[in-house]
């Protein structure tokens, strides 16, 4: 089991065995370079034979975590896991006197998009919960919603709203100043231990044992707590769910395109997106008759794209809502519910197809882990691997040794530390070995994620 779960590991794999990326890789090149036809047919029926074997493969792997007589212990376990921090969150944030608490300011109006300021606000909620003080969220003027955070979410306390104490400082300021202010994490000096990818000492040894990426996990029973929604938000989801008639099973497709194209990301056709989900369908136990997808954009046009193209899918998407979304109409009150409700959809699907150089995305992934004991595994990234935006350093570790076999791939010796730039998803990642500092590509399945299990204060 520890191998089978190294190479199916996040970040740098997702739902897909990295030995089937490889195969199907090399053979897709080798099928392009000849030119005998039959030789040709040959290798296109070895692929698809090869396909099949990977999906029988998969269902195998799923039924034996499922048959293996622990899901109900590992259900029990998350969900005592999840209970616990959610206390504790509210203990934090709720404390008796708000006239002596010790407290710690954010503000929500980082000059970014929606899910680059939750994140924002996740950094803010773990510095909180690392230095033992309140959270008190700045959110008047917000460029989303001008009335602040407690329009659309609860408010993040019902006894301490107040950012009033007898002393103030910058951060770090020490254990006596009862109100600290906390820069963005672009400027934060010193950097504070407590952001990902850290994740509790007192939490991780029992995390590792029921999901496969605590830090996920971790944030997500963050946003979990920050993103409660109002009464009237919680209807219009529901109203809005019952209106689209979003029903299981669906796959979550999130297409980032307008400002983000071409100046943080590439662009990436519909088609490749589809082609994911036609492979995560095709490799389900029983392909369901209807296949249904939850398409969010910020770009109308790839809705309409993917309707005409896909006639035989069941599409569940708002143009409207990808209108308010786009850059020319981004920041007001429509779009904000837009962003929320896409957000919700996508992280209450099966799986999501996307680019993780996306922070909707991520927090969409991020969610998506509160619903079911370990939603790890149930993404695939377009492009890069899963990453929390200014986290400190997060170099993976070599379990395997590499001789370089091709140009271009870099030694690795068993202990190395990677400090890895990309997954090519076709068996091999880039990056910088920290001991040899030399650049360069080597097979994913030879280094793993390790957890970075730091002391928070322990909230007994
Ligand atoms: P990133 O730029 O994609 O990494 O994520 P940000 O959240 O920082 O900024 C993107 C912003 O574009 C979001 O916050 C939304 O306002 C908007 N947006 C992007 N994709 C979607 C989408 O699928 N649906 C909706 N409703 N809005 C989106």
């Amino acid at each position: 089991t520890p191998i089978l779960c190294a190479h199916l590991a996040p970040p740098l794999c997702s739902s897909d065995p990295i030995l089937g990326f490889f195969i199907n890789s090399e053979l897709s090149l080798l099928q392009k370079k000849i030119q005998d036809e039959t030789l040709k047919n040959e290798i296109k029926d070895t692929l698809e034979e090869l396909s099949e074997y990977k999906k029988y493969l998969l269902i195998d792997i799923k039924d034996l975590s499922e048959s293996d007589g622990y899901n109900s212990w590992r259900k029990n376990e998350i969900t005592e896991l999840s209970t616990l921090v959610q206390q504790r969150f509210r203990n934090l944030q709720n404390p008796v006197d708000c006239d002596n608490a010790r407290k710690l300011i954010c503000n929500i109006n980082k000059g970014c998009g929606f899910g680059c300021q939750i994140h924002h606000l996740v950094y803010c909620f773990l510095v909180a919960y690392g230095t033992k003080r309140t959270l008190i969220l700045k959110s008047k003027g917000w460029r989303y919603q001008k009335d602040g955070w407690e329009s659309v979410f609860q408010p993040l306390s019902n006894t301490c709203l107040s950012a009033n104490g007898q002393t103030h400082s910058n951060w770090p300021g020490d254990e006596n100043t009862q109100v600290v202010i906390l820069p963005i994490v672009d400027n934060v000096f010193p950097k504070p231990i407590f952001q990902p990818p850290s994740v509790p000492s007192d939490l991780a040894e029992r995390l590792r044992k029921v999901h496969n990426y605590p830090l996920v996990w971790w944030i997500g029973q963050v946003l979990k707590y920050l993103m409660r929604p109002t009464i009237e938000t919680k209807m219009l989801l529901s109203e809005k769910e019952e209106k689209m008639k979003f029903t299981k099973p669906i796959v979550g497709v999130h297409v980032r395109r307008t400002d983000k194209v071409g100046t943080e990301a590439a662009f990436h056709d519909v088609d490749e997106y589809m082609f994911k989900v036609e492979e995560y369908f095709n490799n389900l136990k029983n392909p369901p008759e209807k296949r249904r997808i939850y398409l969010a954009s910020d770009d109308p046009k790839v809705i309409i794209t993917a309707r005409q193209r896909y006639p035989n899918y069941e599409i569940i998407a708002d143009t409207d809502i990808a209108q308010t979304a786009s850059i020319a109409r981004r920041y007001s009150n429509l779009s904000l519910q837009g962003i929320i409700m896409d957000i919700h959809f996508l992280s209450l699907c099966d799986h999501i197809v996307c680019t993780f150089s996306s922070q909707v995305c991520r927090v969409a992934y991020e969610l998506m882990q509160t619903y079911s004991i370990d939603a790890s595994n149930k993404f695939t990234s377009l492009d890069d691997i899963y990453y929390y935006g200014g986290q400190n350093p997060n170099p993976q570790i070599v379990i395997y040794n590499h001789v370089p076999r091709k140009k271009g791939e870099i030694e690795l010796k068993f202990s190395d530390k990677i400090e890895v730039y990309g997954n090519h998803w076709n068996g091999y990642s880039k990056g910088r070995n920290l001991r040899t500092g030399v650049v360069g590509l080597f097979p994913s399945y030879k280094v793993v994620n390790v957890v970075k299990a730091v002391d928070f204060p322990k909230y007994d």
